[in-house]
């Protein structure tokens, strides 16, 4: 079969990575998670007391930064390097959540990141999930799916995740946060999130992870 590229979007935390690995997995394809490249360049800009509220600060500091994503064959997961340091555990802290949705509205970082991931796409064969992957990255994507999910499934799935890693977070911290986020996402100016109009909606509150799997590996074949 001729490789696609597939586009996954959607609200936070309504389960896009964990279907986008999943399918990558069946069918041998390369995953990127494009919420991790927001994630890491506000890392970055935090260590670095970037002031991203003036442009060439920012400007500037993204000349610094180099993302890579590698396989690690242990853990069987696609894993984010900022500057040839693994930070895949540490952008997933409330700490970063709390400003990835400002750092991400920025027209530079957004020019910045969509450049980069249009060029792991250069190959196809890649299954990538965000925001406006559908709309602005890969517009003329081979199947392209809108993820939701129920609220209040979705603030629970996410406070299991966080919890795992800090018992200190509480259930409103991350119910604020993907308010918040969903907020600011579907509201800026740049590539704001919204549905691309041959997107194929998949509401997974109901699903389990193999009817989600299937459902949209009948979208593929
Ligand atoms: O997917 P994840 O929740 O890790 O994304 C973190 C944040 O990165 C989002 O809330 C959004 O602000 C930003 N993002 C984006 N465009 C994408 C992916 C993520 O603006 N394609």
């Amino acid at each position: 079969m001729k490789k696609k590229i597939i586009t996954i979007d959607g609200w936070s935390a309504c389960g896009k990575s964990t279907l986008a690995k999943q399918l990558a997995k069946k069918l041998g394809y390369v995953y990127i998670d494009s919420g991790a490249m927001y994630r890491a360049i506000t890392l970055y800009f935090l260590r670095n007391h970037v002031d991203w509220t003036d442009n060439n600060e920012v400007e500037e500091a993204l000349k610094s930064i180099n993302i890579e994503f590698h396989f690690n064959f242990k853990s069987q997961q696609s894993e984010i390097f900022l500057n040839d340091e693994n930070v895949e555990y540490l952008i997933r802290d409330l700490v970063i959540a709390d400003k990835v949705s400002d750092v991400a509205s920025i027209r530079a970082v957004r020019e910045f990141a969509v450049a980069e991931q249009q060029k792991m796409g250069e190959n196809k064969g890649i299954v990538m999930d965000g925001r406006d992957i559908g709309t602005t990255v890969f517009p003329d994507a081979d199947i392209k799916i809108f993820m939701t999910a129920d609220s209040c499934i979705r603030v629970e799935r996410r406070f299991k995740e966080l919890f795992d890693k800090n018992p200190n977070i509480t259930i409103d911290e991350v119910k604020n946060n993907l308010e918040m986020r969903d907020y600011i996402d579907s509201n800026r100016e740049v590539s704001p999130l919204r549905k691309a109009e041959d997107a194929v909606v998949l509401d997974n509150s109901n699903l389990s992870m193999q009817q989600q799997l299937d459902f949209a590996l009948a979208l593929v074949k």
